[in-house]
């Protein structure tokens, strides 16, 4: 006999509330245009990539040992990064903020505990709250994708949610937070308060980040992540801002040496050469509001976007659109409320491709009507 038994995963005592349950992911296809996943479309340069190989050469010759746990070099030069007064005892770093979140709600959340967040937003939170055992609750935002800041505030003072998330620029809509409703918001939450910022770096020029808030909230974490205006989503490294013992609260959840010596050596090359790599982020919000107007001229709704992706429709069938779009070689995301789509900003050739495969689609696509 070789290999394993092959029960079925029915077979298996998994957990309960596991059951029927998928893997999450968008469909990783190989087609000539990906706007699907938000990633910076600009590999890096010739000179960073040299960088990352002698970097990675170092961190080899001592392989045999575990990496630096605390991460100490890697949080001190996230620190100077954000700014804003912030030292290596306010950062905390993971793989991914992905991984910072199911840190935070590991830390603060829990069984018998509760987070709250303002729909649509980014489909993985529900995975992390059911990972870690914490009760998920939504309530909407406006039909403009804004946040309702009364009704936020009555949910809250009603639902004493022991976590309270906000993405700013939301995901999948791209649309932002004031900083006084993210104010209203620290003000009323009974627990601690997460502010995800993965997209900060694509706002329009003037936008407050939550950071400033942090003085005054001592419950306060702002997230971010190196994947999408820093090109680095296959580093895997996200990163939070919070009080130094909001931090300890994460570093007793964490597994030890999260965090290995190659993402952290690799990750603090990127660091040192930020100019360079997020030097297309403005080309990007260029693009994106370009891609915005032309959406509006065919007459669609498209959601004003902070972000580098922005959400459009609406769409009677968006499964089939999406389809005869993959049909010509665009990969977009079929995410978001019913009838609507997500498509990542790229390369201005890849947005042109866009544009050309949605217009051949568009006159047979049919629009969703008022419900
Ligand atoms: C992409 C994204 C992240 C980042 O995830 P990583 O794990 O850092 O790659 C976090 N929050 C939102 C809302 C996102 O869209």
């Amino acid at each position: 006999m070789s290999g394993t038994a092959d029960p079925k995963l029915t077979d298996l005592p998994l957990r309960p509330e596991l059951k029927g349950e998928e893997p999450y992911g968008a469909p990783q296809l190989d087609v000539p245009v990906l706007l699907n996943v938000n990633e910076n479309p600009y590999p890096p340069s010739a000179a960073v990539i040299a960088d990352i190989g002698r970097a990675i050469t170092d961190a080899a010759a001592s392989m045999n040992r575990y990496p630096e746990r605390d991460a100490m070099a890697l949080r001190d030069d996230l620190a100077r990064y954000l700014g804003h007064g912030l030292t290596t005892a306010n950062v905390w770093a993971a793989n991914g903020s992905n991984e910072v979140m199911t840190h935070v709600l590991g830390a603060f959340g829990g069984p018998g505990r509760s987070a709250l967040t303002f729909a649509p937003s980014y489909s993985m939170y529900p995975e992390y709250a059911r990972n870690t055992h914490t009760e998920w609750l939504t309530v909407p935002r406006r039909p403009d994708f804004s946040l309702d800041v009364d009704l936020a505030l009555r949910s809250i003072a009603e639902i004493r949610p022991d976590v309270v998330l906000v993405a700013s620029p939301n995901n999948p809509t791209g649309t932002r937070a004031e900083l006084d409703q993210l104010e209203a918001l620290c003000d009323a939450a009974p627990g601690v308060v997460v502010i995800d910022e993965a997209y900060a770096e694509f706002a329009r020029p003037g936008t407050r980040s939550a950071l400033e808030l942090l003085p005054k909230y001592p419950r306060l974490a702002v997230s971010r992540t190196m994947s999408k205006a820093f090109a680095f989503a296959g580093g895997r490294l996200g990163y939070l801002a919070a009080a130094p013992a909001f931090v300890d609260a994460l570093r007793i959840v964490r597994l030890p040496y999260h965090l290995s010596a190659v993402t952290q050596a690799v990750a603090r090359v990127a660091l040192a050469h930020a100019p360079e790599m997020l030097r297309q982020v403005d080309v990007l919000r260029g693009e994106r509001d370009e891609l915005e107007r032309w959406l509006q001229t065919t007459g669609l709704d498209a959601a004003e976007s902070d972000a580098n992706f922005i959400l459009f429709g609406r769409f009677a069938d968006r499964h089939q659109v999406w389809q005869q779009l993959l049909d010509r070689g665009v990969l977009i995301r079929e995410t978001g409320p019913q009838g609507w789509l997500r498509v990542s900003v790229g390369t201005p050739a890849e947005n042109a491709a866009f544009r050309d495969a949605l217009t051949e689609v568009l006159p047979t696509a049919e629009r969703a009507g008022d419900e």
